[in-house]
């Protein structure tokens, strides 16, 4: 059979460039011999998730703690499962979480010289390898129905067989030319099948860059290469764009260890030096005492979204994840407090083996000790930035005002003080805390443990003397004052000697103030909170919260 004729028959494309012009179009990048380079190839589907963000992270902290590089590849081959906008949000996601590409799919980059980063754009590549392949004999096409096919598997799987194309399965591996020609002519549909040279018998010794060294068998199936629209398929195409875009280290999923026999076969026939592999353990998490994959289904918490709608501290977020990646990432922190994460030495061969998992009260905890260490504009910043997104139109004006904000947040979060709350995890929690210091939002519950003519009583005789200008002091001072007007006690020394002597004591005065003020029993420094609001709001707090 003249096979250049075959391939001519099968790939008729004109615009097609021999395979090695491409050696010459994507060179070598130069590059420090440690350096690597790594890249995200998700497919456009719209749902990125946490794992997604584990193996970006992973990738981006390869790529730049050697002076790499990190791109970001489309796989869109699959035009089904495309969706709109879907290249934009991973990379709004990540830019989120401080994770940048140096190169690739919609970055504005200099160095974007190993494009087009779209798969679907990169078609006469594949093609022109898949002609070269027919024409060695490696490739053949398959004119199978599905039918056929499932027919097959069946009669496999009732024998206990292996299922797929192989061996004497392979039906259209020794199709006669005649026979295809008159195929092709008659319009059948087909895909093109690597013509594998393997077989079961034989092991390979493979050294995975976290796993370890790992046996696996030989492949012998026929994989599709390029399916009935000629598009390929994620075997082939990953193995043509990694080569060229000159990816030196693949971080991916550890369901792909399976077809890494396909991937070993497709590099040497394409005269390919592989990549080294990176096969990341799952997520997984407790549930009810055993571990499982975290599901789309049932755990939100693997939606990135989740994240940033919740508020949750970007960095917090991606230092959990370090320490997931490196076990001895959370000691390094206990003994750098402050340094940057990216002052960490990662290494992709510290990653864990094996299931790694996911705690959300662990992240949690992160989360509200960064935070705790915000400084006041940070604090600012990272909540403005959320209420930009996801507050309401209320929060929206109130983060207008950052002078008024930053004062309640010195305050409300203790920031910039040695008193720092540690209870805050997520930007939501933050706004809802500061909700009083606005009238617009600002829903007492006046509950009193004194009769009304009492409680009116403390108002109306603190609104008398309250003057804003005073310190702390003198406002105590005041507040104490009130205390034998309602028969209270104004010295706690006094009130523990002979309780039943009196109806209450100085703190009791306070609480019914603080109420009046803030709606609520427990408040920070409440002579601060009265000079937040300044002396008018004041007042009519104390006036309206008369019963
Ligand atoms: N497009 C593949 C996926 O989303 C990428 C796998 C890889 O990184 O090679 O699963």
């Amino acid at each position: 059979m003249d096979m250049k004729k075959l391939a001519e028959i099968l790939i008729p494309d004109k615009d097609l460039l021999p395979p090695e012009e491409y050696e010459n179009i994507y060179p070598e990048r130069v590059r420090d011999g440690k350096a690597e380079v790594t890249r995200l190839a998700p497919s456009p589907t719209g749902f990125i998730h946490l794992g997604n963000l584990y193996s970006a992270l992973a990738d981006e902290r390869a790529a730049h703690t050697t002076g790499g590089t990190f791109y970001l590849r489309i796989e869109d081959t699959d035009e089904k499962r495309k969706v709109d906008g879907a290249v934009e949000s991973v990379i709004r996601s990540l830019k989120y979480f401080g994770i940048n590409f140096d190169e690739g799919a919609e970055i504005d980059s200099p160095l974007n010289n190993y494009g087009p980063y779209y798969q679907r754009q990169r078609a006469k590549i594949y093609r022109s390898f898949a002609k070269r392949l027919i024409e060695q004999g490696l490739a053949y096409p398959c004119f199978c129905t599905e039918d056929e096919l499932n027919a097959v598997r069946e009669e496999q799987t009732a024998e206990k067989l292996i299922t797929g194309y192989y061996g004497k399965y392979a039906k259209c591996r020794n199709l006669s030319s005649e026979q295809i020609e008159a195929d092709v002519k008659a319009g059948k549909p087909f895909v093109i099948r690597l013509k594998s040279q393997g077989s079961t018998e034989n092991k390979i010794l493979f050294r995975d860059a976290i796993k370890g060294e790992v046996t696996v068998t030989e492949n012998d199936q026929d994989v599709v290469i390029l399916k009935s629209d000629g598009i390929p398929t994620y075997h082939f195409a990953h193995a043509i764009d990694d080569h060229f875009m000159r990816t030196t280290l693949v971080i991916r999923g550890e369901e792909w260890l399976s077809s890494l026999p396909v991937h070993i076969e497709l590099h040497k026939v394409l005269g390919f030096k592989p990549p080294r592999y990176a096969h990341t353990c799952s997520l997984m998490k407790m549930d009810g005492g055993t571990k499982r994959k975290l599901s789309k289904r049932k755990d939100p918490e693997l939606s990135l979204d989740y994240y940033r709608k919740a508020g949750y501290f970007p960095k917090a977020v991606v230092k959990y994840l370090m320490t997931i990646l490196n076990s001895d990432f959370e000691e390094w922190t206990l003994k750098n407090p402050d340094a940057d994460y990216r002052d960490f030495k990662f290494r992709i061969e510290k990653m864990g083996k094996s299931g790694a998992l996911f705690d959300l009260d662990k992240l949690n905890d992160l989360s509200r000790t960064e935070i705790s260490k915000l400084s006041e504009r940070e604090c600012f910043e990272f909540l403005k930035s959320w209420v930009d997104e996801f507050g309401t139109e209320k929060d929206k004006a109130h983060f207008k005002d950052k002078d008024y904000i930053i004062k309640v947040l010195a305050l409300v979060m203790g920031v910039g003080g040695k008193k720092r709350r540690k209870d805050i995890e997520r930007a939501e929690q933050g706004v809802r805390l500061i909700d009083y210091f606005f009238d617009d939002t600002f829903a007492p519950v006046y509950n009193y443990r004194f009769d009304g003519q009492t409680v009116n009583s403390v108002i109306e005789n603190f609104a008398k003397v309250y003057d804003p200008a005073d310190d702390n002091s003198v406002w105590f001072a005041k507040v104490k004052s009130i205390a034998p007007l309602v028969g209270f006690a104004a010295e706690m020394s006094d009130y523990k000697a002979r309780p039943e002597d009196y109806k209450g004591n100085v703190s009791d005065v306070a609480e019914i103030l603080r109420i009046a003020i803030t709606g609520m029993p427990n408040s920070p420094d409440l002579c601060t909170i009265m000079g937040i609001l300044g002396k008018d709001r004041s007042v009519e707090r104390l006036n309206a919260a008369k019963i």
